[in-house]
């Protein structure tokens, strides 16, 4: 028998999730952002639940293949554009759309013979200070692409650095719209926060939703601003289970301490289920003590360190728990019960984003 762990992916709840950001900007279109194999769920086993989307965009030239090759022949964005001439071959190959975010791109393009003009996405830095052409300097990058055969059309980009988070997007949409203003071309400048946010607000709304949404996380069913909202906050589902069994019962006395370093001590007399999933598996070593979980669907919490193959569980809130017993380390448990990622994320100091996106290897995965 393999060893007791897998994980699942739900389909249905990837497709409200994209209804979901339709719903939150009703005149975009939505590009299904997919890079990093779909934020850990896998491109081929997320397509089903996405192929809703209007594109998917992703950064990696072979996961662009993939997608291509899994029959989708609409819009497919680079996000992150092309890294070196040859990809530009691709582009053109495989009919693929891809963001300028500096010179040396404008300099590739103007050298690369196509005789299909590429359609480009255009970013401007407007501030967050990653990617992309100062508002200053945004305007003379436009007028050098559109000048090139090899450009059809150019939308306007622009990503939010605090979207999630108390800065909101004022300050960069002023920015935006202050360069662009007298620019033709659609635009995209939202990101999963910044559309559950801010475009279906009244007033701002429409310009923040513009054209094109990228909404990533949340079609992944992780709340992008937990704790002020938690995916039932914003009616998304998870789009990742991880479960695993417990492979070992015991009973502790006062005293008996748990697991590497002893990190954890019975204070009274307790069970604990020891759980076949542990760092190697995806599960965060740096989870203490208390991080929440489900054992037949009834919430509890770890005790003592996450080991390479094991977590250990306090089994107080679930006396009838034994050998075999079903723990849902993030996602749907039974009987209706869930447990969001962003909440074990929390506890571990980081975001659902990096959980999922670390799922390991050698958890095998089905699709539901
Ligand atoms: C990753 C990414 C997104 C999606 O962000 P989420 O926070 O996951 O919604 C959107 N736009 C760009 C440019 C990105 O790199």
């Amino acid at each position: 028998m393999p060893r007791p762990i897998e994980a699942l992916i739900h389909t249905e709840a990837l497709a409200l999730n994209l209804r979901r950001a339709r719903q939150a900007a009703p005149q975009s279109r939505v590009w299904a952002v997919v890079k990093a194999d779909a934020y850990g769920h896998g491109i081929e086993r997320a397509y089903a639940g996405l192929s809703g989307a209007d594109g998917f965009a992703l950064l990696d030239l072979d996961e662009a293949q993939r997608v291509r090759t899994l029959g989708w022949r609409g819009p497919i964005l680079l996000l992150e554009g092309c890294f070196e001439p040859r990809d530009l071959e691709l582009c053109s190959r495989l009919d693929l759309w891809h963001t300028v975010h500096h010179e040396a791109q404008i300099d590739m393009l103007a050298a690369h013979k196509t005789n299909v003009p590429h359609r480009v996405f255009l970013k401007m830095n407007s501030g967050m200070n990653r990617l992309g052409f100062r508002p200053s300097a945004y305007r003379g990058a436009w007028q050098r692409l559109s000048g090139l055969t090899q450009v059809d059309e150019i939308t306007l980009m622009t990503h939010f650095a605090d979207a999630d988070g108390p800065g909101g997007v004022a300050a960069q949409m002023a920015a935006f719209e202050a360069a662009t203003r007298e620019l033709p071309g659609e635009r995209s400048l939202s990101n999963s926060a910044a559309t559950l946010r801010f475009a279906g607000a009244q007033g701002e709304g429409g310009l923040v939703a513009a054209d094109w949404v990228r909404p990533g996380i949340m079609v992944y069913g992780s709340a992008p601003d937990y704790p002020a909202h938690d995916a039932a906050g914003w009616a998304l589902q998870p789009a990742m289970t991880l479960r695993a069994k417990l492979i070992a019962v015991q009973s502790l006395q006062p005293g008996d301490r748990v697991g590497y370093g002893g990190a954890f001590t019975a204070e009274a007399p307790m069970r604990i289920g020891v759980v076949a999933c542990g760092y190697a598996d995806g599960y965060p070593r740096v989870a203490p003590t208390g991080t929440p979980v489900l054992v037949n669907g009834v919430r509890t919490r770890t005790v003592g360190r996450v080991s390479m193959d094991m977590i250990t569980v306090d089994l107080t809130p679930v006396p009838e728990a034994a050998l075999g017993a079903e723990v849902t380390l993030w996602g749907h448990g039974p009987n209706g019960s869930l447990l969001c990622i962003d909440e074990v994320a929390r506890s571990a100091g980081t975001v659902g984003y990096e959980l999922m996106c670390a799922l390991a290897r050698r958890v095998p995965v089905s699709v539901v």
